[in-house]
């Protein structure tokens, strides 16, 4: 059985000590995939080309520069390296269909910074998923786990006659978007604490609307910020996310992870390990 390789950089470790989008996260997430025997391998910072294959350059220009900052999401030093490098970890994730375990996350920002009304960029600086969906030049279901609605993804993506975007999540929450289905993305917005059991149903419903021959790859914005009492909880627990994991091998299509939220860094490594398993016993 093939393992999905972990694409992971201690770099990503070097910033904001004291958000609670802190390095703890991915650092605990790296100890328990690491024990667990998962391979990992280091990812390059993507270039200026491929990021603006998603972001204006406006905006791109203002991050490098430490000019972008709101409440959420500060103008940390160098952080337009830490960004290109997570972003460099989705390409590398597409490629040899690998997860990304980086940070910053990515989905909450669009073409211009703050997407679709939100007034933050919900502690993301460009939006990895997006920009590796689009270096891909494949055509994409994007499958949103996390459990904040990805309104940077759906911005980018909304009209594009290659990708569906797919995303469950919870309502009442940041960015407040995602409570219709807007064309081509597709949202469930879902009360707080529904449980494993309501949350797969409304999974397996979800996908059975897609057209899956459409749709040569699945990416998936990995987000296990849904973990019962984390951030955006949806009441789900370590097996919920293998039973996630399978859903996504019956897809039967070439698939690649990103990491997303997650805030409790040892349940995130687990979480992460039952998704992949679900996945990988499944395919
Ligand atoms: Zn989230």
């Amino acid at each position: 059985m093939m393992k999905t390789r972990i694409v992971y950089s201690e770099k990503c470790l070097g910033y904001g000590t004291w958000h609670i989008e802190g390095p703890q996260r991915v650092k605990g997430a790296h100890e328990i995939l690491r024990a667990k025997g998962y391979e990992f391998v280091e990812p390059t910072p993507a270039s200026d080309y491929e990021i603006l294959s998603v972001h204006d350059a406006d905006y791109l220009f203002n991050v490098k520069k430490g000019l972008a900052e709101d409440s959420d999401t500060p103008a940390y030093k160098d952080i337009f390296e830490f960004a290109q490098l997570s972003v460099g970890g989705a390409l590398l994730a597409s490629k040899i269909n690998g997860f990304s375990l980086m940070r910053p996350p990515g989905h909450h920002v669009g073409r211009y910074g703050a997407a679709l009304g939100a007034y933050t960029r919900g502690f993301c600086y460009l939006n990895n998923i997006a920009i590796a969906v689009k270096e891909s030049k494949k055509r994409t279901l994007i499958l949103d786990i996390d459990g904040h609605h990805g309104n940077g993804t759906q911005e980018i993506f909304q009209g594009d006659d290659k990708v569906v975007y797919l995303s469950l999540h919870q309502s009442s929450n940041y960015p407040g978007t995602g409570y219709f289905t807007e064309g081509n993305c597709i949202n469930y917005a879902l009360p707080i604490n529904l449980g494993g059991k309501h949350y797969l149903e409304t999974l397996d419903k979800a996908l059975g609307m897609v057209d899956l021959t459409k749709f040569e790859a699945v990416a998936v914005s990995a987000g296990f910020d849904t973990h019962q009492g984390d951030l955006a909880t949806l009441g789900l627990v370590e097996q919920d996310y293998f039973d996630i994991g399978k859903r996504v091998a019956k897809l039967k299509k070439p698939a690649f992870f990103v990491l997303e939220g997650g805030y409790v860094g040892e349940k995130v490594g687990l979480d992460i390990d039952r998704f992949l398993k679900g996945y990988e016993e499944n395919l």
